[in-house]
């Protein structure tokens, strides 16, 4: 077993965090072909650890380290490294899977572990959206945001979508300030998908696609599918991981 760290963070705690495990952790340390990582900072800095292993994940098991305020993927602190060394060295964790929206546009794909958003910060952006081939609506507004039951309590709850356990395994799409009068009409609520069905977005006109904090200018006309990937993200779980201890925690 080998493992390595990743982080952004310069700061004192966190350079001395590190340092804490890389003493406390008997595994070989090996950034290229790890089979932990540990992730010191905030949820962003877990979401780009998923993205720097993106083509291995199924061989490896990551671990958040919050530094900042509480994590959603991060839910490890510097009070309980202690018991997460131990766990590592022990092999002695429970996995969590998290869900991944696979994308594709314009011959480009990636996968998502937040959201995508289909974003227009000028004009009004059209998006017929189509469930499964069939045609579902047109929205007119800022844009839309589909995103996985982990992102629900991200971009997608400041939209006003719902926050969803993760074990419900679904896909959400969520609405932009989306324009709604006797011209134009959509469904203007989130709605919830479950597993198996397959999005396609005809975006009419130029937009920003959104992959977690990852950004693409896309020109014109283009069409965007998106489902639920059969890769998942394993997470070693502790107890603060419990989806309604988390959620309390973060915002009530
Ligand atoms: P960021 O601007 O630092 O992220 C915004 C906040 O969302 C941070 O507090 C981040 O936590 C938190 N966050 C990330 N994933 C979360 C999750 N699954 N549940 C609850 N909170 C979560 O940018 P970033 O760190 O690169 O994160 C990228 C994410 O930012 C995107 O995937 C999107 O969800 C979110 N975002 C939100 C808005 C909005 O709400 N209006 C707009 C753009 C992007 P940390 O501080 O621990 O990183
Ligand atoms: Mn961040």
């Amino acid at each position: 077993m080998k493992y390595a760290i990743y982080s952004k963070k310069k700061d004192e705690i966190s350079l001395n965090l590190i340092d804490e495990i890389k003493h406390g952790i008997k595994l070989e340390y090996d950034e290229k072909n790890p089979d932990i990582v540990i992730t010191v900072g905030g949820d962003g800095t877990f979401i780009r650890a998923v993205h720097n292993y993106i083509d291995n994940l199924c061989n490896i098991v990551f671990f958040g380290i919050k530094t900042g305020h509480l994590g959603f993927y991060s839910n490890y602190t510097k009070e309980n490294i202690n018991e997460l060394v131990d766990r590592i060295n022990n092999n002695n964790f429970e996995i969590e899977n998290h869900d991944l929206v696979k994308w594709e546009c314009n011959g480009k794909s990636g996968y998502s572990l937040n959201e995508i958003t289909i974003v227009n910060p000028c004009a009004t952006q059209i998006v017929d959206v189509y469930i499964d081939k069939e045609k579902f609506e047109t929205v007119r507004g800022t844009g839309l945001c589909i995103c996985t039951t982990n992102g629900s309590t991200a971009y997608n709850k400041s939209l006003g979508g719902p926050v969803v356990d993760p074990k419900l395994g679904c896909l959400i799409l969520s609405e932009m300030a989306s324009i709604n009068s006797n011209a134009y009409r959509s469904l203007n609520s989130s709605l919830v998908l479950s597993n198996n069905h397959k999005l396609e977005l005809v975006s009419k006109n130029a937009m920003y696609l959104t992959s977690d904090h990852l950004k693409y200018e896309i020109e014109g006309e283009n069409t965007i599918v998106c489902y639920l990937s059969d890769k998942k993200v394993k997470s070693g779980t502790n107890k603060s991981s419990i989806f309604i201890d988390r959620i309390k925690k973060s915002f009530l």
